[in-house]
């Protein structure tokens, strides 16, 4: 199995998931010409794949999903708050259980719930039967079933949304900084890191940082707020980047 992002952020995110018989896009907070465009960086066209998988309805993980499925005449899971939220005339959707393991051409996904501003948000980790690379961004807290789900993955792309610190003495109003720093908001760099210090890690090989604060973070605080816990370099964590995402990582 291998991975990649076409762009991660509160401008529009949306990741590459690739086994040897399938290939899913999780989330298109992209319309069809961008989709195409950063999909092209990948040697991929929207056409390649068999399924679009949407966490939740925010415009950075679905404003694409309904105009980019029926273009290019793939089909739609996800949970039936997000259908709720987003309108799929004409777009062949599935609806999931957000506890309910399920098979897509072949890969396993396993859903989990988040505590996010959304209706019924969901994160995953996808399973080839031989590794598991967890996804997970869009979580206002850590909670005891988001680590029990992603325990002893292989990989996992993690939000490393703000600095507490920076997000506290930025120029957002009052408000804003409370919904992202509230329980259904969005996971800070410390957050993410006692994730990672509360899980079994003897599997991990990849860490991505995500869905980072162009306003609020630095890729180098994100850094070394995991490199702490996981004892590495700094460099070995990789981290997601609004325009380009990041590169094929091959589990
Ligand atoms: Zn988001
Ligand atoms: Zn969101």
């Amino acid at each position: 199995m291998r991975f990649a992002s076409l762009g991660s952020g509160s401008r529009g995110n949306a990741l590459v998931v690739e086994s040897a018989e399938t290939r899913l896009l999780i989330d298109c907070g992209f319309g069809p010409r961008q989709l195409a465009q950063r999909l092209a960086r990948l040697r991929l066209a929207p056409e390649d794949f068999h399924a679009i998988i949407v966490t939740h309805e925010h415009q950075d993980h679905a404003s694409g999903v309904a105009a980019c499925a029926r273009r290019y005449g793939l089909q739609v899971l996800l949970t039936h708050g997000t259908a709720s939220q987003i309108a799929l005339d004409g777009v062949d959707f599935k609806v999931i259980d957000a506890h309910r393991p399920i098979e897509v051409f072949g890969l396993g996904l396993q859903p989990m719930p988040v505590p996010h501003d959304a209706r019924e948000p969901v994160q995953f980790v996808v399973s080839d039967g031989a590794v598991r690379l967890a996804i997970l961004t869009d979580a206002g807290c850590v909670t005891e079933h988001m680590c029990a789900t992603v325990s002893g993955c292989d990989a996992i792309v993690i939000e490393c949304n703000h600095d507490a610190d920076m997000l506290a003495n930025s120029r957002y109003p009052e408000s804003l900084k409370r919904r992202i720093a509230g329980s259904y908001g969005h996971l800070e760099n410390a957050a993410a890191a006692e994730l990672l210090a509360r899980i079994d890690r003897q599997h991990l090989r990849h860490v991505i940082a995500a869905h980072l604060s162009q306003e609020n973070n630095r890729p180098q605080l994100a850094r070394a707020a995991l490199a702490e816990i996981l004892g590495c370099e700094p460099g070995w964590i990789g981290v997601a980047e609004q325009e380009t995402g990041f590169d094929w990582r091959q589990t």
